[in-house]
């Protein structure tokens, strides 16, 4: 077997069992953990491509191993999550994850998330897209494409990766209006289905990184009932 390694972190064998199998089906190659411990164990051996990350386990919280594997890895990973709440799934996204499911889920849905987050975390190679790796400048922010890293006036900002996403994207477009569902299919994918507060909740994080105002931006304009546009620095001089 060959294809993409997934860890599977969830206690419930009756939904794990066969959901390991359907991923094996589908050309994955899976592995399975039921509790904490022999989930950081299990991504420690195998390097995982993906995890897949129950947030209840016996042995304690899912977003404790969100956090543990953050700290010294940028692997994707979705939160599998019975708790249906928006403010479960915002921690979720804060402490590192890429996405989330909320259970019951199907295996086809989670099969086709697996897929479009692998997609776009796979790195394309820089020589493929010449142009992208040009830095962004725009008055005192830099933005560092072939490095993902973000400065302004000189001080580094530190940014997940959907928040540096998500800048490139405004930045790149910057004086032009980008609808909310252009930024969600091309941030997130175009077959994201789950709440558009996702990208609500991620510009006000970006916002408060770049010490950007809401009320009076000088940075991510709001633009009601369409969407975003991105300081052009082509502002009129005060
Ligand atoms: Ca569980």
């Amino acid at each position: 077997m060959g294809g993409p390694r997934i860890l599977l972190v969830e206690d419930e064998m009756s939904i794990a069992e066969p959901f390991a199998r359907m991923l094996e089906r589908e050309g994955f190659t899976p592995s399975l953990a039921p509790t904490v411990a022999r989930a950081l164990e299990l991504f420690a051996a195998e390097e995982p491509d993906l995890v897949l990350l129950d947030l209840n386990l016996p042995d304690g919280d899912g977003r404790d191993v969100a956090r543990e594997i953050r700290a010294h890895s940028r692997v994707p990973i979705i939160m599998l999550t019975a708790r249906g709440t928006e403010t479960d799934r915002v921690v979720g996204l804060e402490i590192g994850a890429d996405d989330y499911v909320v259970k019951p889920f199907s295996a086809a849905e989670v099969i086709a998330r697996i897929r479009a987050v692998l997609r776009r975390t796979a790195e394309p190679a820089p020589q493929d897209e010449p142009d992208e790796v040009e830095p962004l400048e725009i008055d005192e922010l830099r933005i560092d494409r072939a490095a993902r890293r973000v400065f302004l006036g000189g001080a580094e900002v530190e940014l997940s990766r959907k928040e540096y996403d998500l800048l490139v994207e405004l930045a790149s477009h910057a004086g032009i209006v980008i609808s909310r569902d252009d930024l969600m299919a091309r941030v997130w994918d175009v077959n994201w289905f789950g709440s558009t507060k996702t990208l609500d909740v991620h510009i006000g994080w970006l916002r408060r990184k770049l010490g950007d105002d809401a009320a009076n931006p000088r940075w991510i304009e709001t633009v009601r009932g369409v969407g975003f546009r991105f300081a052009d620095g082509q502002g009129e001089a005060p």
